[in-house]
């Protein structure tokens, strides 16, 4: 028997989680589920699935939560302290997969007590890699991500010796406004921003995809995961979202991985790794393969790359500012303050305002989290000085 928590149950990676779960029912006890405010799927899920815990963040629906609930031998929490509890408690497995930065200190604590850490939760190594690395190391804890180019670069590596490796290429599918202008681009409003061609993800991904976010927040994910240079990691546009990475070697072979556009088959692995287990998802026909389409990331169009190969360069707490003016910006554009195109000019400024601050650099949990707060602050101000 097998004992996981999943933070972020009721998001579209938590649910995709408790499918490839249940596939797997036999031989796995879930201790934990964690949500936000859907508190009526959180019960759903509680009520099907039998947690020993289940925390959900917003405060104001514990009673309803508790309600709905009744009779039924789960405790129920609210909280953030209580959901950080929850991560204190020991399981062979841990997904973490809330959105945000939120998800950052959640991942840590896991980290300390769980087997086996499964991270969607990509701001976790944006914000503070080496530190997350550093806990896993201490605690003999697997890190094992769920992003599908970064499971396929894992894959890829299956019985590979990591100093053969000279360099990755993730793709990215290019997202809605691949073809789009410039000037297209500049008034696109948040429905069509997160209507991703490929893939059906939570609201703020999905915003990220179609801004190249992602794939910026990808490249440093690569980065600390795979203790790759800048330089070692390329970025390549593909449309159909088959081919997830292709990993270089030091003899000039390469190996790509391909599969369907949904994360089944990343969760999968992740929760089977290093084996793998029979899973009911679509497969790819010969026939999707015939026409794969390849080109280059535009970074006039598309910067968001570019300032995080910027980030990485800069070091120190780089990380933690690039994610939380990404965040602070996306948020001023869903809430219609600023357009499309000004979300990667406030993460612009955030790095400079960051290069010539005199903040410690020095990589600390109390640190990210000053680094954190400081550089919203800074992002909001941007609004209210002049910006967009
Ligand atoms: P989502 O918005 O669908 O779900 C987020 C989950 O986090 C929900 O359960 C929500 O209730 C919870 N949550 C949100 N804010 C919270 C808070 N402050 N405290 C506690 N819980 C909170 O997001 P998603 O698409 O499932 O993505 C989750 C993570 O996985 C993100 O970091 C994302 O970048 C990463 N990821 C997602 C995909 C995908 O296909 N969706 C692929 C790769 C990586
Ligand atoms: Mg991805």
């Amino acid at each position: 028997m097998r004992s996981v928590s999943i933070f972020g149950a009721t998001g579209s990676i938590g649910q995709t989680t408790l499918d490839v779960i249940s596939q797997q029912a036999d031989d796995i006890e879930i201790k934990v589920l964690t949500g936000n405010g859907n508190v009526a799927l959180l019960a759903k899920q509680a009520q099907q699935f039998k947690p020993k815990t289940v925390v959900i963040a917003d405060e104001s629906k514990h009673a309803q939560l508790q309600q709905l609930l009744s009779g039924l031998d789960i405790s129920v929490q609210a909280g953030r302290d209580a959901i950080l509890q929850a991560a204190r408690i020991d399981v062979d497995w841990v997904m973490s997969a809330v959105v945000g930065f939120a998800g950052f200190e959640i991942s840590l604590i896991a980290a300390q007590h769980c087997k086996t850490l499964a991270l969607a939760n990509k701001e976790s190594l944006v914000c503070g890699g080496p530190l997350l690395r550093k806990t896993c190391d201490e605690h003999a804890t697997n890190l094992l991500p769920v992003d599908s180019e970064h499971s396929a670069i894992l894959q890829c590596l299956n019985g590979e010796n990591l100093n053969t490796v000279e360099r990755v290429i993730i793709t990215a599918s290019g997202g809605p406004f691949r073809k789009y202008t410039l000037k297209e681009m500049r008034d696109v409003d948040a429905s069509q921003a997160a209507a991703h061609p490929n893939w059906s993800m939570g609201q703020r991904i999905s915003i990220d995809s179609a801004s190249m976010f992602n794939k910026a927040m990808e490249v440093i994910e690569a980065k600390e995961l795979f203790d790759l240079s800048n330089d070692q990691i390329e970025v390549l546009v593909h449309p159909q979202s088959i081919v997830h990475s292709i990993v270089g070697f030091n003899d000039g072979n390469m190996i790509a991985q391909l599969g369907p556009a949904n994360m089944a088959g990343a969760i999968g692995y992740a929760l089977n790794w290093p084996e793998r287990a029979v899973l009911d998802q679509p497969r790819l026909s010969a026939k999707d393969l015939v026409s794969l389409d390849f080109s280059e990331l535009d970074d006039k169009r598309f910067p968001a790359v570019s300032l995080a190969r910027r980030a990485i360069d800069m070091g120190g707490l780089s990380g933690a500012v690039f994610n939380a003016a990404k965040e602070q910006a996306l948020d001023l554009f869903l809430a219609q303050r600023i357009g499309f195109l000004d979300m990667a000019t406030l993460v612009e400024r955030a790095l400079d305002h960051y290069m010539l601050s005199d903040w410690s650099r020095e990589m600390s949990l109390a640190n990210i989290q000053f680094a954190d707060e400081t550089t919203r602050e800074f992002v909001q101000n941007c609004l209210t000085e002049d910006v967009a």
